[in-house]
């Protein structure tokens, strides 16, 4: 059993937007970590300075595999394994719920052989298009079964269900962050999400495609206070589910001026179809968080945006993207 073996973190999902924070993060904490990722839409460009580290090792495997002996070394492990932006998702739907289904399935099965602790990453599309606002962690959410978005959606709400039986009738440790919208350096430009889309478009002077009347809502998190919200609900013993988001709520429209704004650009907002099942408003209420991990946001969206800006603007010196 590896319970009382934390110093060894099993990161599935490393090679990706959070996963390879996440990484960087557990090396400077003192941890060994164990990285595993498919490459299907990470890029190990982003653990390059990490791949010399005494510390870390990568693997490229599928979460979906039988584990390796070596994984059960793990006394702790954090589940990211699984294509988050909505253009992935749809384009390889079996692969998407296959990743969250079997990839949990999987990974409950080593924690109940090895004893180690399991952090689950689900998302605030538990939700669906809610009905409730903000959305709390005991709302049930409006989901569409079937849709062009369900690979993720059910897929995610399948894992939860998955760990808390594994939980009552294995007793194995687990618990689950359900991340709201994040956003930070190391997105992926050409993914379609909307934050490194409007960047990537207002950096090359392109239109910024509003979807619908921009008049939908999100919240965006910036990667740092994400990445602090999981460490803290892996070193408590909480269950959750727990929202890690940041309440600050805005349209797609003002995100755009935003943006705008803050690179200078002459670019223009177009407007185009809104993608099907496409959530109206979504907010996180972030009281669980603040009481249970003495856990809150502390980077404001200007201030992140900015730090994005930068880091696309390195990025784009080198080439020229076309987004999804
Ligand atoms: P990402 O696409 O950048 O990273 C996901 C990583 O998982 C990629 O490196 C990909 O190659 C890897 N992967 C996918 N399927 C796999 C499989 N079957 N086996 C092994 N590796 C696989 O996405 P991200 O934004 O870093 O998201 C990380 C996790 O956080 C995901 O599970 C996502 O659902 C969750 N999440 C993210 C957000 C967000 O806004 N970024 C919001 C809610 C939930
Ligand atoms: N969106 C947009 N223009 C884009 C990309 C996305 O208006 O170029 C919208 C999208 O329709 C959604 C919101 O921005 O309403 C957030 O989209 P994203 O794909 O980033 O995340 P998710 O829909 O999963 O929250």
């Amino acid at each position: 059993m590896n319970a009382d073996n934390p110093n060894t973190v099993l990161v599935t999902g490393a090679a990706g937007f959070i996963g390879s924070h996440l990484c960087e993060a557990l090396l400077a904490r003192g941890h060994r970590v164990m990285a595993l990722d498919n490459l299907s839409t990470g890029d190990t460009a982003h653990l390059e300075r990490l791949l010399g580290h005494k510390g870390f090792t990568f693997q490229k495997r599928d979460v979906g595999l039988e584990p390796t002996p070596e994984m059960s070394q793990a006394g702790r492990v954090f589940n990211l394994a699984c294509p988050a932006s909505p253009a992935h998702y749809q384009q390889a739907p079996v692969d998407t719920v296959l990743s969250s289904v079997l990839g949990a399935w999987r990974l409950l099965e080593l924690a109940q052989r090895s004893g180690a602790r399991l952090l689950h990453t689900s998302t605030s599309e538990v939700y669906g298009d809610p009905e409730q606002h903000p959305q709390r962690e005991d709302y049930w959410g409006h989901v569409n079964p079937n849709g062009a978005r369900s690979c993720y959606d059910e897929g995610k709400r399948c894992a939860e269900a998955m760990l808390m039986a594994y939980r009552q009738q294995r007793g194995v440790d687990v618990c689950m962050a359900r991340i709201f919208n994040t956003y930070g350096p190391r997105l992926s430009p050409g993914d379609g999400r909307v934050v490194s889309n409007f960047i990537v478009q207002a950096l090359q002077g392109d239109d910024l495609t509003i979807y619908g009347d921009g008049q939908q809502t999100r919240s965006f998190c910036y990667v740092d206070d994400t990445l602090r919200g999981l460490l803290l609900l892996m070193d408590s013993g909480e269950v959750g589910p727990v929202n890690i988001g940041n309440p600050g709520e805005h349209t797609m429209l003002e995100l755009a001026e935003m943006v705008l704004r803050l690179t200078g650009s002459r670019s223009r907002l177009v407007f185009m179809p809104l993608p099907q099942d496409d959530p109206r408003r979504r907010c996180p209420d972030i009281s669980l968080a603040k009481s249970m991990l003495g856990w809150q946001p502390e980077v404001a969206l200007e201030d992140g945006l900015q730090r994005t800006i930068h880091h696309f603007r390195g990025l784009l010196g080198a080439r020229s993207v076309t987004v999804a």
